[in-house]
């Protein structure tokens, strides 16, 4: 029977432990922390009883996931709900953009914009579940909606500031603007639009749901799905070497894939890789960070604008002129006075997490790669800023920098929560220039060290950041291919 040890239980290694189970690969994964799910866990980060998501809160990508949606995971209790307005980013004169399935809401809050606006996103909201097949794999494929993707190409190739532009008001531009921030990376370079054109589809098409319960609802569901195909998992094992591997699974597996930064690959396999795996995996870098704020508030945050006060996810960033400003900052390693935060209220479309009046908030502020200091008041005045009178409320408040992710998690270097700078190249091709980005060849070493072939399947892997597993599914089918011929 064909062995695999996957390294790492975040969303890609468990669709990859399930794809190979469900092959009849015999599966054990492998978990550093003590708890399973990397990026997808929820804990009572501030009172008893509230629901925080420790990392990803929103899941356009979790529903529009052509893997997670074969696997039936509501069959496991997975629900997504939906808040009334998905986003909404809120502008220092009172007015907000706002984004929704509902397109009535989007159309008043634009304005003149909004016929340019569903000019841009018609197309790819009407196709999206073509358009999501195709990018949710390596940018080089054949394609199987060769318009559908070029259209949306020609779009998502440009300059987030040159998409802003084509809008004639501050709304449309900073809604536009916020979205392709979700890149933590400039915001004039070519591809930076790329994020906001698919996120923004997705919010229209389907929505930014949250996961009942919190996000860890994803990893119960995940887990249940691997143990009916009799896949099996430990925690607090961290692995550092091949010997590592071979001693938890008393032997070597035919089969290593690894959800680990390309970092964290190198770490493991050494000298085992061939010399030019081994340069393009060390030549991957990483992006700015973020600093994560969660807070136990009384009541609901005092919006300005009352839109807001029914949206799950909130930007605060200012207009689009001011975010492109603060977005180059971060990457140029400076923190700013007024940085880009992303506000989540999951509780409106999922009231379970909350206790007794006291309702989660998530934030994160953008920060500079490794930040180390404290930007809890940057990330309290930006929020304040929109919704005076929000600080009278708060009853508690955990923060996490840098150093606090990556010890939560270690994909996250340097505190980067796309395990990976969103650079041209690196949308284009990452972890390396590859005809398959996931294998990372036969390992050298001794004969049966040779039969062992490694495959990486994290975020570091097309198509990048986010929970929707396509990483480890194609990464599993990579190996499939490879033990069935
Ligand atoms: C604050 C924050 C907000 C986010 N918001 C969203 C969002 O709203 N929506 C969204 O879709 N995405 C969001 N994300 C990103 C999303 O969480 C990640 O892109 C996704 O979880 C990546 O999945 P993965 O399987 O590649 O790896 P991860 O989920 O990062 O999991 C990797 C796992 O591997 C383990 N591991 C690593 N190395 C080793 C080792 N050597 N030995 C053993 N175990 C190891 C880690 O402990 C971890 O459990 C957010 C992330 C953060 C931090």
């Amino acid at each position: 029977m064909t062995s695999a040890v996957v390294v790492g239980s975040g969303p890609n290694g468990l669709s990859a432990a399930i794809r190979l189970a469900s092959a009849g690969v015999e599966v054990l994964v492998l978990e550093a922390q003590s708890e399973l799910g990397g990026g997808t866990r929820t804990s009572e980060l501030t009172l008893p009883g509230v629901l925080h998501d420790d990392c990803a809160a929103f899941h356009p990508t979790g529903v529009a996931s052509p893997y997670f949606r074969s696997l039936g995971l509501e069959r496991h209790g997975l629900r997504w709900s939906w808040p009334e307005i998905d986003l909404a980013h809120p502008l220092d004169d009172g007015r907000a953009g706002l984004a929704a399935r509902d397109a009535s809401f989007t159309d008043s809050s634009l304005g003149v914009d909004a016929r340019r606006w569903h000019r841009m996103f018609d197309a790819p909201v009407r196709n999206f579940d073509d358009l999501a097949r195709e990018v949710f794999q390596p940018v080089v494929h054949v394609p199987r909606h060769p318009v559908t993707l070029g259209r949306f190409g020609l779009s998502a190739a440009q300059p987030a500031t040159w998409l802003a532009r084509r809008f004639s008001d501050e709304p449309a531009r900073a809604l536009l603007t916020g979205v392709a921030a979700h890149a933590f990376s400039r915001l004039d370079t070519p591809f930076s639009g790329s994020v906001g054109m698919l996120l923004t589809a997705a919010a229209h098409a389907v929505g930014w749901p949250v996961a009942e319960g919190g996000s860890a609802a994803i990893t119960r569901a995940l887990l249940a799905e691997l143990a009916s195909h009799g896949g099996t998992v430990r925690t607090g094992t961290r692995v550092t070497t091949l010997a590592d591997v071979a001693e938890q699974a008393d032997g070597m597996p035919d089969i290593l894939m690894l959800d680990t930064s390309p970092s964290g690959a190198v770490e493991i396999l050494g000298g085992r890789l061939r010399a030019g795996v081994r340069r393009g995996l060390t030549r991957y870098r990483f992006g700015p960070a973020a600093f994560k704020v969660d807070i136990a508030l009384d009541g609901d945050i005092p919006w300005r604008n009352p839109d807001c006060g029914r949206a799950g996810t909130v930007h605060l960033g200012g207009g689009a002129d001011e975010m492109v400003a603060t977005e180059a900052r971060v990457v140029r390693g400076e923190l700013p006075e007024r940085p880009f935060v992303l506000l989540g209220q999951q509780y409106l479309a999922d009231p379970s997490r909350s206790a007794g009046g006291i309702n989660p908030i998530y934030a994160y502020a953008h920060v500079p790669h490794a930040y180390s200091g404290d930007a809890t008041e940057a990330v309290l005045a930006q929020i304040e800023r929109f919704a005076p009178g929000f600080r009278d409320q708060v009853v508690a408040i955990s923060a996490r920098n840098a150093v606090g992710l990556a010890d939560h998690n270690e994909n996250y270097v340097g505190g980067d929560i796309a395990t990976g700078a969103n650079h041209a190249r690196q949308i284009l091709f990452r972890p390396r220039i590859a005809g398959n980005p996931y294998a990372l060849g036969a390992l050298r070493g001794s004969s049966r060290d040779d039969a062992v072939r490694a495959y990486l399947c994290s975020a570091a892997t097309p198509p990048g950041a986010g929970v929707h597993g396509m990483g480890g599914f194609h990464a599993a089918e990579a190996a499939l291919r490879h033990a069935g011929g």
